[in-house]
């Protein structure tokens, strides 16, 4: 997975792309172009995932971290709370990057690893 989120100070946006699951059945439909689930953006913030996309799409997973923005959570605590929620409820593994409106970049996983970089202009 690649995964973005930006803020231009105005509005926020956020992308994510695949190259897909091993042995996925043809016509998988996986949790990346899923509203929600695969990546969210909204006024108080975005989110980007990765992972086991059936788990990400039950519990929407780039939805519920950008709710925990909008209950006044930082990026970095609504995406921790979003993967600890997560792997409470599907036993299952994933990675989500978070951006708010203070500036703040936040990322969790509950994966082996995760990547995650931080451009500011
Ligand atoms: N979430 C993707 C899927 O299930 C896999 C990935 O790229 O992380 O299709």
């Amino acid at each position: 997975t690649v995964g973005a989120v930006a803020f231009d100070r105005e509005q926020f946006a956020a992308a994510t792309s695949t190259g897909g699951r091993w042995f996925a059945l043809a016509g998988r439909v996986g949790d990346v172009p899923q509203i929600g689930s695969g990546f969210y953006a909204a006024p108080a913030g975005a989110a980007s995932a990765t992972g086991a996309g059936e788990d990400i799409a039950k519990v929407t997973l780039s939805r519920r971290a950008v709710r925990h923005l909008e209950d006044g959570m930082s990026a970095q605590k609504a995406a921790e709370t979003a993967i600890d929620e997560f792997g409470e409820l599907t036993g299952s593994s994933a990675g989500v990057i978070v951006l708010d409106g203070e500036g703040g970049a936040g990322s969790a996983f509950n994966s082996d690893e995760m990547q995650t970089s931080v451009a500011r202009r």
